[in-house]
């Protein structure tokens, strides 16, 4: 199996640290210039039966001048093409204004979403409910994966279920 999988989500939410761990190479962080479409490929992931293309797809954001808006279509283009979408989200930081401008997003494209919740290392269970609860309510996600890509609770997983959808 081989694909292309799109990781979105706003700053700090820790996209470069998990393809960081899923790569295994400091790849991501070498080349995270925020708003640049070129190095958009960050890593290809081979396995024994698997070949992964992750890419970090920045700016997706309500653009704030002319150029911006370019780069937000390019990226939205992106999201067309690619296999599968990693929406990933922040467990500590919860709900903000900038996921409601991606999820308006996410609603132009066929592509399958996950929802993948991460820094689950930084929060109660209980919590992390609650952040389900309202994210379901907002978009239909193919799956929902809670994970520490610090830690690499549930990283393996992840990646078992990327594989399904390519
Ligand atoms: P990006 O902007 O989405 O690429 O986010 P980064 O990968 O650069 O991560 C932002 C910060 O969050 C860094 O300081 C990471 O070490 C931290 N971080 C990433 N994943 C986790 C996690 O699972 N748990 C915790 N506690 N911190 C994390
Ligand atoms: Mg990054």
């Amino acid at each position: 199996k081989s694909g292309f999988v799109s990781i979105i989500g706003r700053p700090n939410v820790g996209k470069s640290t998990y393809i960081n761990r899923v790569i295994g190479q400091k790849i991501a962080i070498m080349s995270d210039k925020p708003q640049t479409t070129r190095n958009k490929v960050q890593g290809v992931l081979t396995t024994n039966d698997s070949q992964i293309i992750l890419i970090d797809t920045p700016g997706i954001h309500k653009p704030k001048h002319k150029l911006g808006d370019f780069m937000m279509r390019v990226a939205t283009n992106t999201l067309k093409e690619v296999d599968l979408i990693l929406f990933m989200i922040n467990a500590v930081e919860g709900y903000g204004k900038g996921d409601e401008f991606i999820i308006e997003k996410l609603k132009t494209v066929r592509t399958p979403v996950f929802l993948v919740i991460n820094k689950i290392d930084q929060v109660h269970p209980d919590d992390l409910l609650k952040i389900i609860e309202k994210y379901k309510e907002l978009y239909d996600f193919a799956e929902i994966i809670p994970i520490s890509a610090l830690e690499g609770q549930n990283t393996e997983r992840l990646l078992e279920q990327i594989k399904e959808y390519l």
